[in-house]
């Protein structure tokens, strides 16, 4: 959804002198920060990277564990992998996709430092319950938000429950500026810190110099910036971020009421109560039987023009470098293992109309249907 207003601003990027550490990025923080209603927001070049400067700052390190979803993307678990310390896995619960709380305090011990979680495919977590846990224990909590950009728990955007939310504008989500990712918190000593950390810890960057060399080297850091062409991009993509979260939303319904009534599928909890989900994707989940079918499914729907994603092909836990290295059995986590296997992720972004969702619909209908009949 890139339109003539996202080029014409890279165009203007590119007729001045400052690709980076110039005025976009700073404004880009600004609008973001008020479109969730965040005390502090820093941009950073992935949410990967925002993950990463937290546990950095935390000085996380090898003896210490954090508690996270098996169910995620494996940037979740990188993170604290890369640090040397141990991420310790959790079932999800079979509702709604979401790391399943009741499991959380057995895994909890004096090692443990925080808990990370993800809002799966939107999902609000229940961070009350979370934030009572890390109270309790004394542990930080970092919410993923890589998929909840639009999400919130009464009307309080998430990644503002912990102590800090980690966004990503990677071209899959819910906007984007190509690479990109934003970290918000309440806190301004962790916002000016990781403000520093992820430009190599420098005290003054080059705009703020007033004679060349004018600086100081004040902390261990990385760089993990945004530059001035992706924030251009992300501006403008945040005045249509309303729009596109309300088709999500318009989209997912009407593709959600065609489906309900099929048999062999069910759904992952969205939107309820105070729950507000950001409708990232629609997943049905199959039966047993259909699940045999999966592959098929999937290539019968690509060979329609429909795009699908499976989130994720396994748990991480179950992926090699992890399974080998933790020695993790295949039954371990059976939620999150059944969620990769039958599940499949449909497609409800801006790019879409409700009438597409029908023919969505219409198709996967007709599909099971042939599969039911031998
Ligand atoms: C996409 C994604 C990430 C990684 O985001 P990057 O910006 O590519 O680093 C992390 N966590 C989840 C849940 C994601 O979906």
């Amino acid at each position: 959804m890139i339109g003539e207003a996202e080029k014409q601003a890279v165009l203007d990027v590119l007729e001045h002198p400052i690709l980076v550490h110039g005025p976009r990025a700073s404004q880009f923080e600004k609008s973001f920060a008020q479109f969730v209603n965040a005390p502090y927001a820093v941009a950073v070049s992935s949410c990967t990277a925002a993950m990463h400067l937290y546990y950095l700052y935390l000085e996380l390190q090898k003896g210490e564990e954090v508690i996270l979803p098996a169910q995620t993307h494996t940037a979740t678990a990188h993170a604290i992998e890369v640090c040397g310390a141990k991420p310790v896995f959790v079932d999800s619960e079979i509702n709604t996709g979401n790391i399943d709380i009741d499991k959380i305090e057995a895994k909890i011990n004096e090692k443990t430092r925080a808990i990370a979680v993800v809002h799966y495919l939107g999902m609000p977590v229940d961070m009350t319950s979370i934030c009572h846990l890390a109270q309790k224990y004394n542990l930080k909590v970092v919410e993923d938000c890589a998929l909840s950009l639009g999400s919130t728990l009464d009307d309080q955007h998430t990644g503002l429950f912990g102590d800090i939310g980690c966004f990503s504008f990677y071209p899959v989500k819910h906007m984007t500026t190509a690479e990109g990712g934003m970290l918000i918190t309440k806190n301004p000593e962790l916002a000016q810190s990781l403000g520093l950390k992820k430009a190599f810890g420098v005290d003054r960057h080059m705009g703020n110099r007033k004679i060349p060399g004018q600086y100081d080297v004040i902390m261990a850091g990385l760089n993990y910036r945004m530059n001035e062409i992706q924030a251009a991009i992300g501006i403008e993509q945040l005045k249509h971020l309303d729009d596109f979260l309300k088709k999500r939303e318009e989209n997912y319904t009407t593709l959600y009421r065609a489906l309900k009534g099929l048999k062999g599928l069910s759904f992952l909890q969205s939107s309820h109560q105070h729950f507000k989900s950001s409708y990232y994707a629609l997943a049905i989940v199959l039966n047993s039987h259909l699940q045999l079918h999966r592959h098929a499914i999937i290539q019968r729907l690509k060979s329609r023009g429909i795009g699908t994603s499976i989130y994720y092909p396994n748990p991480v836990p179950l992926m090699t470098y992890y399974k080998d290295k933790y020695n993790y059995k295949e039954d371990d986590f059976p939620i999150a293992t059944h969620l990769s296997h039958h599940s499949i992720a449909l497609p409800v972004g801006p790019h879409l109309n409700p009438q597409d969702m029908l023919v969505i619909a219409k198709e996967l209908e007709a599909i099971i249907e042939e599969i039911s009949n031998g």
